[in-house]
């Protein structure tokens, strides 16, 4: 299969790739990152820009800086190096984890967290954790700079709020102020390694056996990756035990957010099962 022609250009810096996204002309121009995505849909004709822009030498989009209270991941880190990085793994080690659950050696020495996040499948890991996380994008366009959550960022399958005219440069973490316990726990596709359901927890750990602000997400079905609010409730501040963990999977239930083909009675058992599973690898750190 061949690509559309194309002409392609490797922008040397974030202005550079601003000028090109935001110059006259009637062209389409895509940001090339790891290529997983955007290469495949360009083969299958779905994607037929006229301009690839190869943002892979832009040194502001990559790499991971320490600010007080947060942590700035660059839009075109792969998820080797979120599996790799030090302080990525001591900060968020719910990211590392998502990171290297991601389909095989190959997709994740080129895929980056921006691709990801822009890409805005469904059934990517990486929303979950984002999510999880509470991160905040960054986008920079002509007008500036604008941070947004995951769920201002993506509209719906494959859909963001990203203009033509923007980039993605960096997505940044709140360091969390005291111990925290998370986990992610998926079931992958036994043909490409995508989450069939994926659920990322993360939770304050006051005093053992107690949660707070806990977080659950779960990604891999429906629309996007979504927070189940009412199972947070049956945790927060509740005397863990396993039967609160088996009520809390059943709350989840309730509030799935399937996709309309979704096969209702299974898909509504994997969130069950996942998230207790889940919350079991979670409960055996804090209890
Ligand atoms: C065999 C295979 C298995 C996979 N398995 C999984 C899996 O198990 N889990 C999973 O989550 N994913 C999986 N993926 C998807 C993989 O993670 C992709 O790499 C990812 O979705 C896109 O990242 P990328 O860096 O390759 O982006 P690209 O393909 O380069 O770009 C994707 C889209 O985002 C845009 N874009 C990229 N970066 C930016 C930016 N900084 N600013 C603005 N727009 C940008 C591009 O223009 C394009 O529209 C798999 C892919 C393959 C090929």
């Amino acid at each position: 299969m061949r690509t559309a022609p194309f002409e392609y250009h490797r922008a040397h810096d974030i202005d550079d790739a601003l000028e090109w996204l935001t110059r006259d002309g009637d062209r389409e121009v895509k940001i090339l990152a790891g290529g997983h995505s955007l290469l495949p849909l360009m083969k299958l004709k779905l994607a037929t820009p006229t301009v690839l822009l190869d943002v892979q030498g832009v040194s502001e989009l990559k790499g991971v800086t320490m600010e007080p209270g947060w942590i700035r991941i660059g839009a075109l880190s792969r998820y080797v190096d979120l599996t790799r990085d030090p302080t990525v793994a001591e900060a968020l080690p719910l990211l590392s984890q998502v990171a290297a659950t991601v389909a095989d050696m190959q997709v994740r020495n080129r895929g980056t967290i921006g691709g990801s996040l822009c890409h805005a499948d469904p059934q990517a890991d990486i929303p979950a954790a984002v999510l999880a996380l509470d991160g905040r994008l960054i986008v920079v366009g002509p007008r500036g700079e604008r941070r947004m959550t995951l769920d201002e960022f993506i509209v719906a399958p494959f859909l963001t709020v990203l203009e033509p005219t923007e980039i993605l440069s960096a997505v940044e973490f709140p360091i969390p102020s005291g111990p925290q316990q998370s986990v992610y726990l998926k079931r992958p596709h036994p043909a490409s390694g995508y989450p069939i359901v994926g659920v990322a927890i993360t939770a304050n750990v006051p005093t053992p056996g107690h949660l707070s602000n806990v977080r659950v997400v779960v990604g891999g079905m429906g629309s996007k990756a979504y927070r189940a609010y009412a199972t947070e409730s049956t945790l927060n501040e509740k005397e863990l035990s396993p039967e609160t963990l088996r009520q809390a999977a059943e709350v989840a239930i309730t509030e799935a957010q399937l996709s309309d083909d979704a096969d209702v009675p299974y898909h509504s058992q994997l969130i069950r099962t996942y998230v207790e599973r889940a919350l079991h690898r979670l409960y055996g750190g804090v209890a």
